[in-house]
């Protein structure tokens, strides 16, 4: 790639630079979970669809604190919060 391209993956992270948040397949089904994630998250980067299904909010992704509380909510492997700049993941 050119210098000072990035590439890009899923359409959830383009506009984040430092961090990726992913929600697994089942976990990102489970409203509850969606409601908790919603709740805990310090810095708003959870949402609800009208549906109850979880959503991401991408302009909210950089301000993550990396708390882990979203990783701790889900199930493990329910949420992974990537870090961009490194390479490391938290997870469980
Ligand atoms: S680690 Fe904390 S700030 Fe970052 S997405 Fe999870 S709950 Fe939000």
């Amino acid at each position: 790639m050119a210098g000072g391209e990035r590439r890009v993956g899923l359409a959830t992270d383009v506009k984040a630079m430092f961090i990726r948040v992913e929600i697994a397949g089942a976990a990102a089904k489970d409203k509850e979970l969606a409601k908790k994630l919603a709740e805990v998250c310090p810095v708003n980067i959870f949402g609800q669809a009208p549906d109850g299904t979880a959503t991401l909010v991408e302009d909210n992704l950089d301000e993550c604190v990396l708390c882990e509380l979203c990783v701790q909510a889900a199930p493990p492997g329910g949420v992974r919060v990537v870090k961009l700049y490194d390479g490391t993941v938290l997870q469980r």
